[in-house]
């Protein structure tokens, strides 16, 4: 059973395990108190969750984790090689550029950031420990570490170093790589901020060649495939938003 605990923004999604859970991904640090609520009323104790599968470093994704670890230091995460470093750097990584998924969503963000002053995209630094797990190959079976049939599929395109996770009825947990966020912006299903666009579609198209059935993203409510089939390439780079942050 796939169960849910729903953050102010971000979902995080509990597999079951022979021994426990595998958590995907945390919320935003200032999530704290109604993660560890929402936690406790699926009936999960923090010291279950055996594995936390870190779909990507970004702040409203990772805000947890040193609480997490500091519960259950035995907790193991799960995360792709490019995440060891931007996790220790706090802070969402634009080494790398990126930009608003469109003009809308440009003034959107823009306009919310005036009214949040504490929106820093920063977040409490993880230094990696010895137990956890550091996919340098991105496509990874998991079943050996997790006991369950699970695979982890390079996703990049919204980060370079995103994750997703695939379970043995093809459901895919996504992340941040498509997303059911202000679809009313005209996202077509993309996250409002993307590192690389043209990479982000070829991770969809692997997504939908790899017999994907349904999506569990981070943002939103989970959805078909199909989707994602009838918005590939739906936004162009010339019509997104240059992303500004001082
Ligand atoms: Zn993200």
């Amino acid at each position: 059973m796939i169960k849910r605990v729903k953050l102010s923004k971000t979902n995080c999604w509990l597999l079951s395990l022979s021994n426990g859970y595998l958590l995907i991904d945390t919320g935003y640090e200032q999530d704290r108190a109604v993660f560890f609520k929402l936690l406790a009323k699926q009936g999960v104790k923090p010291e279950e969750i055996r594995f936390l599968f870190l779909t990507h470093h970004h702040d409203d994704h990772s805000g947890l984790i040193n609480d997490l670890a500091s519960i259950d230091p035995e907790i193991r995460l799960i995360m792709h090689a490019e995440s060891v470093e931007l996790l220790k750097g706090g802070v969402n990584t634009r080494d790398y550029g990126g930009v608003w998924c469109n003009k809308r969503m440009k003034k959107a963000a823009e306009f919310y950031r005036k009214i949040n002053k504490s929106w820093g995209l920063s977040f409490q630094p993880y230094i990696i420990r010895e137990n956890d797990i550091v996919l340098t190959e991105g496509d990874c079976d998991l079943e050996n570490i997790t006991g369950r049939k699970l695979r982890s599929v390079y996703s990049p395109g919204h980060t370079t170093d995103s994750i997703s996770l695939l379970d043995e009825d093809m459901n895919l947990f996504c992340g941040d790589a498509a997303s059911d966020f202000l679809r009313i912006l005209g996202t077509s299903y993309t996250p409002p901020f993307i590192t690389d666009l043209s990479q982000f579609y070829v991770t969809w198209q692997k997504i939908i060649d790899s017999g994907v059935k349904k999506l569990y993203p981070a943002h939103g409510n989970p959805f078909d495939i199909s989707k994602i089939k009838k918005n590939i390439n739906r936004l162009s780079p010339d019509k997104t938003g240059e992303f500004v942050w001082d």
